[in-house]
């Protein structure tokens, strides 16, 4: 029985193919663990390193709280079954499942004890003096599990054991490793590239996908809400209908239209669910499942705003069901229906089917990351001002100061007095305050229930989408409720308004050197005189503006000053670093690398997007924009957060906000008083509703402006978990 903790594991092969890239995971005793995912993503890579056949190349492993990094695999009490069972041929059954104890000098006794009970879990006691030659490759396999059950390891790692077995087969032994899981109630970890294994055995699932993990989840938890368009599309045969589509909003109802000629309504259970509303008015990937395209007649009338025509091209009778491929107006690919076999269809006939869209998901068209359920950020359009000598970030009635630590560790200067997205962790809300907490005050709308925690639904006055807040499950949910949700500042992130984060991990303080910088016929020259400075040299012609100054002179490189792809690499080959990256803070393709770059101070803080290729302890060359290069003198962000001028800016800016705020808020009394009149008059006489339409109006109003600030911003790309 064991427990497992993956931290930030990483697997770079020789050659540098990261084949595992921060892989995270807790694994809880008595957990059947599956990996999946299509062939070459890294699940077997991960396995082997867990069972220590694989180094670890960063990260690290824990079994039972036991650092087991530098543990030889023999010391690590695991067990592992393969895909090729490798079985001793000139052995008997017995002495193959008898063989690992006898090495560890095991008295035959309890061996003897040992083989029999597992052999009677595996139903195999008849076979133990036959040779595997005589076996079936299911008999064999079972063989193979014996051995490792003999063992009574504490993690029980199965690499694909069912490959090599005909269908039924593979049906039958699927049922039974599930009851030997049941039976020996140990921690298993089962890799397989087959879904419907992944799905029918695992208590949770880890889809991974080029080496990253996709999403970790219960079954059930996965197939119905997929984190983004890859999960979707891999769990579940026939697969996911994918339809682009445009939202729209229509007369408070959501709407998908397809096509020229297809529209779908979303109904309130999912559009409540969209986590951002800015995308009301774009286009989305709209994920049906083929067994939510409903041909019933009774499905169709009582749902006549759901309904698309289509044509049948192929159908497939698969006695118990008949799969139907569709062609639909606006969509490529095949639509594909799962109906019941009783009905009858001709090739070539119009059809109209009901989309059961209270099961529909949608997906961001560009970053294919769901636009329902949880995500790892709440994003709030909001405002940074510099008051009281930090940055604080206002947003409705809210206002968040940063908390002094983690000023250095702010990215970009730019973010002072400027809007920005905060994002908020859904787990960073809790019902009970902590120092320091800012409280956020809301009304529960309604939950949905994950295997770990209860997502509660808030609104909050003055912003357009709900907040999702990630309760204890037994918190207790009435609806309607005012809710204090209290967060820590210290777990927010901030991101501009093109989506790449404003918050490091690590202090971006490392980018001062001393130099000189001359400028010799339009040559401009930088030199370092830092540790090792001499193997840093930066020089380039033709470039105005650029400062120069004597020896001893500060010089700064903005973090976003830089690049590392072959084009910028090329146009000023001589403005080029070379240091090796000592960590590195990734976050989809964003990256803050932290490196060590002769000649600097301290370690380099460099931010690239579009990053790849590079792991911890490379080397690694960054071209330097001429412009990012600040001769003498540089301002700290903390230093620049606390300039008198930015204060006083941040206090006008802080007062215009608190001030329009309050207007609104009268404005919203008046609305609602002028509602009422309205509402009694509309009951005496109905023409006065009519002349007075305008007060209607103004809320449309500013509902199109708040749209306006939510979609000028990117989504940020979802954490790879
Ligand atoms: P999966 O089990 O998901 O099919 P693997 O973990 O076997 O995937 O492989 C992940 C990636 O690592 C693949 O790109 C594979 O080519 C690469 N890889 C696996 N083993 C080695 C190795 N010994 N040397 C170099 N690359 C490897």
């Amino acid at each position: 029985m064991a427990s497992l903790s993956l931290r930030h594991i990483y697997k770079v092969y020789a050659g540098g193919v990261r084949a595992v890239s921060d892989f995270n995971l807790e694994i809880d005793d008595k957990e059947f663990i599956v990996f999946v995912g299509p062939s070459g993503c890294g699940k077997s890579t991960t396995l082997r390193m867990i069972a220590g056949l694989e180094d670890i190349s960063a990260g690290e492993l824990y079994i039972d709280d036991r650092l087991v990094n530098d543990v030889e695999p023999k010391d690590r009490d695991i067990a592992m079954v393969f895909q090729n069972y490798a079985l001793y041929p000139h052995m008997t059954v017995y002495d193959n499942m008898a063989f690992g104890l006898r090495l560890r000098h095991v008295p035959a006794k309890v061996i003897d004890e040992k083989v029999q009970e597992a052999a009677s879990i595996l139903g195999i006691q008849h076979l133990l003096n036959r040779r595997p030659k005589a076996l079936s490759g299911g008999q064999r396999q079972r063989v193979a599990l014996g051995r490792a059950i003999v063992r009574e390891p504490k993690v029980f790692l199965l690499d694909e054991p069912l490959s090599n077995l005909d269908a039924k087969l593979r049906v039958q032994m699927r049922t039974e490793i599930t009851k030997i899981h049941h039976r020996l109630a140990t921690t298993f970890i089962y890799v397989t590239h087959d879904q419907t294994e992944a799905m029918t055995m695992g208590t949770r699932i880890v889809v991974m996908k080029d080496g990253i993990v996709q999403q970790v989840d219960t079954p059930t938890t996965l197939y119905d809400n997929p984190a983004n368009l890859f999960v979707a599309c891999f769990l579940g045969s026939p697969q996911m209908n994918i339809f682009k589509a445009k939202l729209v909003e229509e007369n408070g109802d959501l709407y998908a239209l397809i096509g020229e000629t297809n529209k779908v309504l979303i109904p309130k259970s999912r559009a409540l669910r969209l986590v951002d509303k800015a995308v009301i008015g774009s286009d989305v990937l709209l994920g049906i499942r083929p067994e939510d395209v409903c041909y019933e007649q009774a499905l169709v009338d009582a749902h006549p705003e759901s309904v698309i025509e289509a044509t049948v091209d192929v159908i497939e009778n698969l006695g118990n069901e008949t799969i139907l491929y569709l062609n639909v107006e606006g969509k490529e690919d095949y639509t594909i229906a799962r109906v019941n076999a009783r009905y009858t269809f001709n090739q070539g006939e119009t059809v109209k089917m009901y989309l059961a869209t209270e099961h529909a998901h949608l997906f961001d068209a560009q970053t294919e990351l769901t636009l329902m359920g949880v995500p790892d950020y709440n994003l709030i359009p909001a405002q940074a001002v510099a008051i009281e000598n930090t940055l604080a970030v206002l947003f409705g009635d809210v206002c968040v100061k940063l908390p002094e630590g983690l000023l250095n560790r702010i990215t970009d200067k730019a973010a002072i007095n400027n809007k920005v997205m905060l994002g908020i962790p859904p787990t960073a809300l809790k019902s009970e305050g902590t120092e320091g907490a800012v409280c956020i005050e809301g009304v529960a709308e309604f939950f949905d229930n994950y295997p770990r925690f209860k997502a509660v639904y808030l609104s909050v006055p003055g912003l357009a989408n709900k907040v999702i807040m990630a309760c204890p499950l037994d918190y207790p949910f009435t609806g309607g409720e005012n809710v204090k949700a209290y967060l820590d500042p210290t777990q927010i992130q901030l991101f501009n308004i093109d989506g790449e984060r404003l918050i490091a991990e690590r202090p971006v303080t490392g980018n001062t050197a001393t130099g000189t910088v001359t400028d010799v016929n339009g040559v401009v020259t930088y030199k370092f005189a830092g540790i090792n400075g001499g193997k840093n040299k930066l020089a380039v012609e033709g470039v105005d503006g650029l400062k120069t100054a004597e020896a001893d002179t500060p010089l700064y490189i903005l973090p976003h000053g830089m690049a590392i792809d072959k084009e910028s690499l090329a146009q000023h080959p001589k403005m080029v670093l070379s240091g090796v990256i000592k960590a590195l803070d990734e976050y989809h393709k964003d990256a803050i690398i932290t490196a060590e770059v002769p000649g600097f101070d301290e370690d380099m803080t460099v931010i690239i997007r579009n990053f790849s290729g590079y792991n911890v302890g490379d080397k690694i060359k960054f071209a330097v924009n001429p412009h990012a290069v600040i001769v003498d003198k540089y301002e700290s962000f903390v230093e620049a957060v606390k300039n008198e001028t930015a204060q006083a800016e941040g206090e006008v800016r802080y007062k215009e906000i608190v001030l329009a705020r309050e207007k609104e808020r009268e404005l919203e009394k008046l609305g609602v008083a002028e509602n009422a009149e309205l509402e009694e008059a509309a009951t005496v006489t109905p023409k006065k509703t009519a002349a007075k339409k305008p007060a209607a109006k103004k809320t449309t109003a500013t509902k199109s402006t708040e749209k306006k600030t939510t979609s000028a911003v990117k989504r940020p790309a979802a954490k790879k978990k």
